[in-house]
């Protein structure tokens, strides 16, 4: 009993810290265990690495972007470079069919066989890459409402209407360029379940922006390369021992030595497009702060950090056959988080200056960009009719996404 009392001052500065025993105990005064018990200024190696080479331009960006946003993607000497790497990278899988044509001159039967063995690799390599559509498409006449708010959202920021909404049971949004350049939005519902309709418009807005200014990566020729360069690490990957591996690469050496290669290719290539990426991320954030309200964008932020609530919540809902009310169980629990813990999750994103996954900016950055030009009132609101409409509509796709999720689960 002791002991609790003790606990309840904070080591560094004796501040008096709030005890929520399913919680973190922090300290709201000094940041003492923000990051929880043995994580105290929690870096990896890679992530040390990311931050460095990305500091310099990152910081000179979000200058520039503190004075006035700019729009414009400019083509500069990094660009250049990108497309160089594209270029390399297909070259080089193009010079496999010559090297195969090559041994079929030579009337060797074992270069012969070599070279059927190289145009197996050049055939693995180049077949198009089978994307799985990630979820379901839903259709305009089955819910018109999300659909329209889709296009008006998209209107604002001078966007055609998406080819297609794909809804999906992961904890994210994003969008995708399918062949023939389609533009694809996907909802995830669990994610979207924990948000508010505001919240909602301000991750649409979020995509709707990315597909308005399409950037270096959305090229085809840089897009082509990535594909290309994913089937490489497949082929290759140590990890993975396919048949047509054994075939073609019989030295464990050459094959690590290649993996290292195509690794080393794929970080140049996203590394070169570092800055542009930043920035139209800097502009998305932007924007659907400028159409959903900035404090929308803000929780937005917090919000997307409670997957890990999610996937618990989904668990223990599963668990009890009879149960069927997953997502408001969700929502319920989003409720009950205690606001020191919010509070802790925001310092925490404020805090975070390494560059998140291979370009999006330093969460710092983002956030402190949106203060700087805080968009109090949102540019678009349905009024309260709509709104009732689209809550209905979400309300029948929560309804057969805690279905999947739960039969998924129950493994039934
Ligand atoms: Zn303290």
């Amino acid at each position: 009993m002791l002991y609790q009392t003790e606990q309840e001052h904070c080591p560094e500065c004796g501040h008096q810290m709030e005890i929520n025993p399913a919680y973190m105990t922090w300290c709201v005064n000094c940041n003492w265990n923000i990051y929880g018990e043995g994580n105290q200024g929690r870096e990896s190696a890679s992530e040390k690495l990311n931050k460095e080479s990305g500091e310099y331009s990152s910081d000179r960006l979000l200058e520039a972007f503190k004075y006035s946003i700019d729009r414009s993607l400019p083509f500069t000497k990094q660009s250049v470079f990108t497309y160089s790497i594209a270029l390399l990278v297909h070259f080089s899988t193009l010079a496999i069919l010559g090297v195969a044509i090559y041994f079929f001159s030579t009337n060797s039967t074992w270069l012969g066989i070599l070279g059927i063995a190289l145009l197996f690799l050049w055939i693995t390599i180049i077949l198009p890459y089978r994307k799985r559509l990630p979820g379901r498409v839903i259709s305009r006449d089955e819910y018109p409402e999300l659909c329209g708010m889709i296009d008006e959202i998209g209107e604002r920021l001078n966007v055609p209407p998406v080819d297609m909404v794909i809804i999906s049971e992961e904890y994210t949004t994003y969008n995708l360029h399918l062949k023939r350049k389609k533009r694809v939005l996907v909802i995830g519902i669990p994610f979207f379940a924990a948000l508010t309709l505001q919240e909602k418009i301000a991750a649409i807005s979020h995509q709707m922006s990315q597909f308005a200014h399409p950037n270096i990566s959305n090229s085809s020729l840089v897009e082509r390369a990535r594909h290309v360069l994913n089937s490489w690490i497949d082929t290759v990957d140590p990890q993975d021992s396919g048949l047509l591996y054994w075939v073609v690469f019989p030295l464990i050496i050459l094959r690590l030595l290649l993996f290292a290669i195509i690794a080393g290719v794929y970080s140049l290539l996203i590394k070169s497009m570092r800055n542009e990426m930043q920035r139209v991320f800097y502009i998305a954030d932007h924007e659907a702060s400028e159409t959903a309200g900035s404090e929308a964008v803000l929780s937005l932020f917090l919000k997307s950090e409670m997957e890990g609530l999610f996937a618990h919540t989904a668990e223990q809902v599963a668990e009890y056959q009879y149960n069927k009310e997953l997502y408001e169980e969700f929502r319920k629990r989003i409720s009950a988080v205690p606001t020191q813990e919010l509070l802790r999750i925001q310092r925490v994103q404020e805090m975070n200056d390494t560059q998140s996954r291979s370009y999006h900016p330093p969460m710092k950055n983002r956030i402190g960009l949106i203060k700087e030009h805080w968009a109090m009132i949102p540019g678009y609101r349905p009024d309260g009719a709509k709104e009732r409409r689209i809550n209905e509509e979400f309300r029948l796709l929560e309804q057969s996404s805690q279905k999947i999720l739960l039969s998924d689960l129950r493994g039934n």
